[in-house]
């Protein structure tokens, strides 16, 4: 009997699948250029009283969806920012307590998603998400708010949407520059997936041909942000990257970004970028199968060509590079190095000091990692 890949939509196809998340619920998936206009039907499978979260940007989609719902549309939150400040939290939850609503749509990135899911988390309304990036909060039980500067995150089943609907149409309009860095992000939560420890055979395989599919689909819409194409390749890979940033455990990668994000507030996906090929180059000995995996979906050979072609797709797509580049103060590296050395982390080499600091060194000056083991490097 043929073996059934567990990756949907390979093809370019349209698919609709449901992806089990550990510890929460199944999502179901409806992923296909046009989609948007099953957001209402989608939506109306969930509740009758829709409240839409949707910034400026994603206004027109919006009023697409809302126009498919007859009496159906309670009502609109238009005020949304990044790391969703408490304050815009509770309004929304004021608001969706007025209007009676009992399902949440979220269109937009991760800040549209992170409010609605903010929402989800006091009233535990269902929540149907539109993504917009490629960012891959749409598939985590993963919250986040910042209340006066101090972001605090925690998991919790009620915010992961129970359906996601994937429409590639929706990403043509995101900028070149935005494209190149939140496609580094999704490829941040692949590389994490592939050796983190609770990671399956099933997500692997979604994961390794999320990886390819991200390379292709960014190179295409990096030169033609119009290409639907690679739209659709772009954000066929990161929804695989999402479903595994939310069901496994993420390493030394995004404990890096979320403590220099937090600290210095440098942009989210940027940094993802800057630090993701030093990462995998530091974890290349320790984990050879997974970032072997990596390197081929990248057309690269071994795991140590992981880093250096990952650091070459940034660069060729213009994504940062530099933690320099994106603002970070040179006398932070050693604070960073020293807080990094005591964090609790799984991650497949254990985390030394010195070996940090010449990571965060190499990410900051942007330096290209060598294809060769580096210094202190775990063999296999
Ligand atoms: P974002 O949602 O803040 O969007 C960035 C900008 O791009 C915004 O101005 C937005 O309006 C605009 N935009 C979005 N889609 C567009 C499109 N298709 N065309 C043109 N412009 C568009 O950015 P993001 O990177 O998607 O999300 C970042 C936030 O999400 C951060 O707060 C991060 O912490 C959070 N996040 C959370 C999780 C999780 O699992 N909880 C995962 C990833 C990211």
């Amino acid at each position: 009997m043929p073996r059934t890949s567990t990756n949907p939509g390979t093809g370019g196809d349209r698919f609709v699948t449901d992806a089990v998340v550990p510890g929460a619920h199944a999502v179901r998936v409806v992923f296909g250029v046009g989609a948007l206009t099953e957001v209402a039907g989608e939506a109306l499978r969930l509740g009758s009283r829709l409240l839409v979260v949707a910034g400026a940007h994603e206004d027109a989609a919006a009023d697409r969806v809302c126009a498919g719902l007859d009496g159906a549309a309670a009502g609109r939150v238009r005020d949304v920012e990044q790391h969703v400040p408490v304050a815009l939290a509770e309004a929304a939850v004021a608001q969706a307590s007025r209007v009676g609503a009992d399902v949440l749509v979220a269109i937009g990135g991760g800040s549209a998603t992170g409010l609605a899911k903010a929402v989800a988390l006091t009233t535990g309304l269902p929540v149907l998400a539109v993504p917009t990036t490629y960012a891959g909060s749409e598939m985590t039980p993963i919250w986040g708010m910042t209340d006066g500067g101090v972001k605090s995150t925690g998991r919790d089943p009620r915010v992961l949407p129970r359906t996601v609907v994937y429409d590639p149409a929706l990403t043509v309009t995101l900028p070149a520059a935005l494209t190149a860095a939140s496609g580094m992000n999704a490829l941040a939560h692949c590389v994490e997936a592939l050796y983190a420890p609770d990671v399956t055979a099933e997500l692997a395989e979604a994961v390794v041909d999320g990886v390819a599919a991200l390379a292709q689909g960014l190179r295409g819409a990096v030169a033609d942000p119009a290409d639907l194409e690679a739209r659709s390749r772009a954000l066929r890979g990161a929804w695989s990257a999402g479903w595994a940033l939310g069901s496994t455990t993420m390493g030394l990668h995004h404990k890096l970004a979320h403590l220099i994000g937090g600290a210095y507030r440098l942009p989210h996906a940027g940094l993802h970028s800057a630090l993701l090929p030093q990462v995998a180059a530091y974890n290349a000995g320790a984990a050879p199968d997974a970032l072997a995996q990596v390197a081929r979906g990248l057309g690269a050979d071994s795991a140590h060509d992981a880093g250096p072609a990952l650091f070459d797709l940034a660069a060729e797509l213009g994504a940062p590079t530099s933690l320099r580049d994106l603002g970070l103060p040179a006398d932070a590296i050693d604070r960073l190095a020293d807080t990094a050395a005591g964090l609790d982390v799984v991650t497949p080499r254990p985390v030394d000091r010195a070996g940090v600091r010449a990571l965060l060194q190499a990410a900051f000056d942007g330096t290209r990692p060598a294809s060769t083991p580096g210094a202190g490097e775990d063999q296999p």
